[in-house]
């Protein structure tokens, strides 16, 4: 028997082969699906009327990263906004496409109120409100129509809390008749599919071309969410947005998204992500960009801000100093990146670490491009600072803190700045 070790293969995230959509704003173009990054994008909880606190809003979620931002669009105000708020944005230099959420009325809105129709990048529709009986292909239509006149992409966006009832009852009568009926979750899950991709299909007998048109089928179960993206993607070729439906408050909402997203991510299932989190009082709603950001840049899918490795503590280092020196750096090289991005391009690959005591804090400091190793309880008050896997020099007293923010500020200038880059 040959007893040679195998290597063990790195696995990494699958490609998947899909339509790209085009959103553009301007001189941006944010393309989805088709090979292009995985896209993160949020939602303002602002009241679209008032212009001002949205446009401030957008601008907060466009520079903590967010590449398209979405906005309730339910009011003949709303609509009548949202010019104002893409003006705010350009004045500001905010170039981020926005997205019309539509319900119920988006037909009228989209073509009683041309400048909002033209102000935005991109439609939301949900199949599932857009009218009953023989109002709704009607009223699909015309949105439809104006995607088309206006030149957007549009998301279909079902949701199974607002699925389409008369395809449902539709589909649950059709399973009452089969020899095995299926159960509910599997018609549910049938029926979410089925009205993304039939409305998908009428929008492009319409007009509207396959790869402006997105999909998503929202649910708020992992498992639901898993089946439901395995079947869709199996199924169509149109770049699909994912995202857990409300997903929840805090450390539930964080993780359950971030182990269905990762599952699917790394199927190669999904071309734009959104974070459904509900903000814990006084939270800001910047907080779902970053745990986007964080789900696709563990993953290694994207980069969008150096990452800071840290031990998580334990009996060998029984002060505060590592957390707080952790905290501290990884708030300013968030806080940094938004200037960093334009001025130092790379530095979001770069790795910083931060350990606790000399048991794994020298060796992780290593694998980092620059890492600080603290002294553990009874180790000497010295703390060795690591740039490119070599040690560079020794901190000690009371400013060990700002000594090795500097040393992370001038590594960056050096390795990134102008003159590494000339
Ligand atoms: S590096 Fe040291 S302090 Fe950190 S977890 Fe490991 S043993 Fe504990």
């Amino acid at each position: 028997m040959d007893d040679q070790p195998i290597p063990i293969e790195p696995v990494a995230p699958v490609q998947r082969d899909t339509l790209q959509a085009q959103v553009r704003w301007g001189e941006r173009v944010v393309t989805v699906g088709g090979g292009a990054p995985v896209r993160v994008q949020s939602m303002t909880n602002t009241d679209t009327v008032d212009a001002i606190g949205t446009a401030i809003q957008i601008k907060e979620l466009a520079l903590a990263g967010s590449e398209l931002v979405r906005l309730t669009v339910n009011t003949p105000e709303a609509a009548a906004a949202v010019p104002y708020i893409r003006e705010q944005l350009d004045r500001m230099g905010i170039d981020v496409p926005l997205i019309g959420d539509f319900h119920y009325n988006g037909h009228r809105l989209l073509t009683e109120v041309p400048a909002c129709a033209e102000a935005l990048s991109k439609y939301r529709i949900n199949p599932g409100n857009v009218g009953k009986g023989d109002k709704r292909d009607k009223q699909f239509g015309q949105m439809v129509e104006a995607a088309i006149r206006w030149n957007k992409p549009v998301r279909i966006g079902v949701n199974w809390g607002s699925l389409d009832q008369e395809l449902l009852a539709g589909m649950m009568d059709e399973n009452s008749r089969r020899r095995t009926p299926w159960d509910a979750k599997s018609v549910m899950y049938e029926a979410l599919i089925t009205s993304a991709i039939e409305s998908a299909r009428r929008a492009e007998d319409i007009g509207l071309p396959a790869h402006q048109i997105l999909l998503s089928c929202k649910v708020s179960g992992v498992q639901d969410l898993i089946s439901v993206y395995r079947a869709l993607a199996q199924r169509c070729k149109y770049a699909l947005h994912l995202g857990l439906t409300e997903a929840g408050m805090g450390t539930k909402g964080t993780v359950a998204s971030a182990a269905a997203l990762g599952i699917l991510l790394q199927d190669g299932i999904g071309d734009t992500i959104r974070v459904s989190l509900t903000p814990q009082p006084g939270e800001a709603r910047t907080q779902e960009v970053v745990i986007a950001s964080e789900i696709l840049q563990s993953l290694g899918l994207r980069s969008f801000v150096p990452s800071v490795t840290a031990c998580p503590g334990c009996g060998r280092t029984t002060s505060t100093t590592f957390q707080e020196l952790t905290k501290e750096i990884d708030d300013f090289l968030r806080a940094q990146m938004p200037v960093w991005r334009a001025r130092y391009p790379g530095v979001e690959k770069m790795k910083v670490a931060v350990m606790g005591c000399i048991v794994n804090g020298p060796g992780e400091s290593k694998h980092a491009d620059i890492g600080i190793s603290l002294p553990g309880t009874g180790e000497a008050p010295a703390a060795p600072v690591y740039i490119d896997g070599e040690k560079s020099v020794t901190l000690r007293g009371d400013n060990i803190a700002q000594d090795f923010r500097a040393l992370v500020e001038n590594y960056i200038e050096k390795r990134f700045g102008a003159a590494a880059t000339a």
